[in-house]
């Protein structure tokens, strides 16, 4: 669409145009029931298929076993850096987390108030530019919490890190979700905010095991125990129900794709485009280790911060937007969701080569 330009941004983040054009109609007059889809109950039968949907192809597309729940919450992944020791974590017992960067760190941060928290590994020292190596597990940790794809740093596990036999693994797959198969039955809980691979801001995935369920406190608020929305099936409340509409449209979307493998090979195709000109570029360079690349977030700079802000200017004036690193680390990201054409890397390495040529 001529109107649309390329949108590197890290959340809210592009989403899949034909999914746009659907919910562009959904909104106004939603299946010819003469009611748009956020202006339906949530317990009419338009919801409930919307909703049943949503489920069965975040299960169809991860393969995710009948002993897990998929819930759809609110409060976004932030809220869930509470929830998950608030169910799971107390006293005398102890959490193992790998901290990766800011949103561990925020995650950390939030279960010091419920227990014990080891920090099992940690690569601040090499500024977050790289994912840690080595690991030292607490004895019998109630869970091990990591974060999958490192939104502000351009890092990614390639698989989750292996813990001491029996600790559930829990996973923030805020910037990573369904960019590539993912082994459910490797983690005991996986969560993820849904504005950067799902759909709007407002939705929250969670994905986790019935054990985990049970095992919850139940002396905590009603809205903050996973048992609450996995036996009310998400609608203990008023759910965000355009939220969940949308995030349905997008996974029917890449199912039609072909699914997450296909998924995995279109996301590392079109990173490859930029990290490939970053390499040998003499004025670029990517900020993430070699081995730790994201395929979701690429993060890059020149050695001029004058030059970085040029860049980032000139490229938005020719549309192609977002590419603004986060603010605590400055420089380039560019952004490069499921959702994100791979004309569009082409299209940003034709516009570096170009701005590299004026200023070398
Ligand atoms: N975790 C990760 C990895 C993120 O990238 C973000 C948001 N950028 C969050 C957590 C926080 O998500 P929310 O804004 O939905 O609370």
């Amino acid at each position: 669409m001529s109107d649309r330009i390329y949108n590197f941004s890290a959340g809210p983040a592009i989403l899949p145009e034909p999914v746009l054009l659907r919910a562009r109609e959904a909104l106004w007059n939603y299946q010819d029931s003469g009611v748009g889809v956020m202006e339906h109950s949530h317990r009419g039968p338009e919801f409930t298929e919307i909703l049943e949907d949503a489920d069965a192809l975040c299960r169809r597309l991860a393969n995710i076993p009948d002993n897990y729940r998929v819930l759809f919450l609110q409060g976004g992944a932030s809220s869930q850096f509470y929830m998950v020791p608030m169910n799971l974590l107390r006293p005398p017992h102890t959490a193992d987390y790998v901290d990766t960067g800011v949103w561990s760190t925020k995650a950390i941060k939030e279960a010091q108030r419920f227990g014990g928290v080891h920090v099992a590994a940690s690569n601040a020292e090499s500024g977050f530019s790289a994912l840690p190596v080595h690991y030292v597990w607490s004895d019998a940790p109630a869970y091990v919490h990591y974060t999958s794809n490192n939104t502000i740093r351009g890092t990614q596990f390639r698989q989750p890190p292996a813990v001491p036999k029996g600790a559930p693994i829990v996973c923030d797959a805020s910037s990573d979700i369904f960019s590539q198969p993912i082994d459910i039955e490797a983690h005991g809980l996986i969560y993820a905010g849904a504005q950067k691979n799902l759909g709007p801001a407002g939705v929250t995935l969670v994905i986790i095991r019935d054990d985990l369920v049970a095992a919850g406190h139940d002396d905590i608020p009603t809205m903050l125990q996973y048992r609450t929305h996995s036996q009310a099936g998400s609608r203990f409340n008023t759910p965000p129900v355009f939220g969940v509409y949308v995030l349905r449209e997008v996974l029917a979307w890449l199912e039609g794709l072909g699914g997450l493998e296909a998924m995995a090979a279109h996301n590392r195709a079109k990173a490859a485009v930029i990290y490939e000109y970053l390499d040998q570029s003499q004025l670029f360079r990517g900020t993430a280790e070699v081995a730790s690349r994201s395929l979701m977030n690429i993060c890059f700079r020149t050695d001029s911060p004058e030059l970085d802000t040029a860049f980032i200017a000139e490229a938005a004036a020719r549309g192609l937007a977002g590419l603004k690193g986060h603010r605590v680390v400055g420089g380039m990201r560019a952004s490069v969701y499921n959702a994100f054409p791979a004309a569009g890397c082409n299209a940003l390495v034709a516009f570096m080569e170009e701005f590299e040529r004026k200023h070398s």
